[in-house]
């Protein structure tokens, strides 16, 4: 019988993860069997120990359980445990014996589409993040190992941001150098090599209160949400920046979550383009 992974999230019908685990399962020639399971909204933990009893091997967790996962999960020894331990938020657990193993791979998967897909190094470079969600929290401890430059966090709602910064200054496995909160209206006169859109504004055909002049010269824009062009891609390619939206983070995340269960990493590429051709997914996840 197949190996049995899901996604479990609410809502999860539009989710792209199966199809990009059977892919990798078709290229890895691993027998992996990937199903969706919708969850009713206070009843995470009962549908997520139900799978493992009834023999489950691994769960992706999409919104709104993230947390909620966090909380059910041990977490391992290795290099990566930090990320899911720092972002109070869990997206991939695997059954190690009787354990419940919790990872975070959203951040590895920002940064190895930015570095491998886009080649877009961030040692040195002035990033900059808005938002202050789920999504920011699980890519700020990534971002600052790669040793940026500079790393900004700008919030709608400035006291979010504050907490973030806190949060991670008071944490234990980094040394935080140039992280800091701004609101936007703060950012005019400040220039960034990559602006990273981590709120869900795009979704509402909506974009944060970004002045123009923050991206320097062949700076990258890049948004999480994918299978559209945001208003923030728009407005960032009228004003000179390369783009790209986030479905290259979505694919990258799902290959280090399969690492995590199977022990080998697919090659991404093929998955990209296959997805991109298809449409490139019609909702976020993530
Ligand atoms: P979240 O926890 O709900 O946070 C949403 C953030 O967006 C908040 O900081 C909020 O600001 C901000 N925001 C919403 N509407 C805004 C607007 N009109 N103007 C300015 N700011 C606005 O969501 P999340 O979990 O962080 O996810 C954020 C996005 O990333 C989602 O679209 C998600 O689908 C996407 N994502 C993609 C991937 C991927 O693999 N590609 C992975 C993870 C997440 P306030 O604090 O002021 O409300």
């Amino acid at each position: 019988m197949s190996d049995h992974y899901a996604v479990i999230g609410n809502p999860v019908e539009h989710s792209l993860s199966p199809a990009i685990h059977a892919e990798f399962a078709r290229a890895t020639g691993q027998d992996v069997a990937y199903t969706k399971i919708l969850a009713p909204l206070d009843g995470f933990e009962a549908a997520a120990r139900k799978f493992f009893k009834d023999g489950g091997k691994g769960l992706n967790v999409t919104l709104p359980f993230k947390r909620q996962a966090w909380d059910l999960v041990n977490f391992p020894t290795d290099a990566e445990s930090g990320y899911a331990i720092d972002a109070q938020a869990v997206n991939t657990i695997k059954l190690v014996g009787e354990e419940l193993l919790g990872y975070n791979t959203d951040g590895l998967g920002l940064i190895a589409d930015l570095e491998r897909n886009l080649v877009v190094p961030i040692p040195g470079k002035r990033v900059l993040l808005m938002g202050a969600g789920g999504a920011t929290y699980g890519v700020v401890h990534p971002i600052l190992v790669r040793e940026p430059g500079l790393l900004v966090v700008a919030n709608r709602t400035l006291d979010k941001a504050n907490q973030l910064v806190a949060h991670f200054q008071k944490g234990r496995r980094i040394a935080v150098g140039e992280l800091s909160a701004k609101p936007y209206d703060q950012l005019s006169g400040s220039q960034f090599d990559i602006v990273i859109n981590a709120t869900s504004a795009g979704l509402k055909n909506e974009m944060p209160p970004l002045p123009a002049e923050v991206f320097a010269p062949g700076a990258l824009a890049y948004d999480m949400v994918y299978g559209k062009v945001t208003p923030f891609l728009k407005f960032a390619g009228a004003h000179g920046a390369q783009t790209s939206d986030g479905l290259g983070m979505l694919v990258e995340q799902a290959a280090e979550s399969f690492l995590i269960w199977r022990g080998v990493r697919p090659a991404t590429k093929p998955v990209i383009d296959l997805l991109r051709r298809e449409g490139g997914g019609r909702r976020a996840e993530g």
